[in-house]
């Protein structure tokens, strides 16, 4: 494992933000047309949240997006 600053677990089946598991299909190997996040808009300035190691590997998960969207709040990992 190389060595990295970040105290989230980085790995493109994980939330970004929470930490928690973003279901997407391309971590999974399937279809990325398959995914959830191709039905929701995942808005530009919850992406601009995400450390820039996270951007094109990690993908957001839907709770994450819902409490943006709704709420306006970021999730947090360990929440
Ligand atoms: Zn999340």
């Amino acid at each position: 494992m190389p060595p990295n600053d970040l105290s989230l677990p980085l790995a493109p089946s994980r939330c970004p933000l929470c930490g928690g598991f973003n279901q997407c299909a391309v971590a999974q190997g399937q279809d990325p047309k398959a995914c959830w996040c191709m039905s929701v808009t995942v808005p530009a300035s919850l992406t601009e949240q995400l450390p820039p190691e996270a951007v094109g590997k990690s993908c957001i998960c839907g709770a994450c997006v819902e409490a943006w969207n709704t709420r306006g709040v970021l999730r947090r990992y360990a929440d």
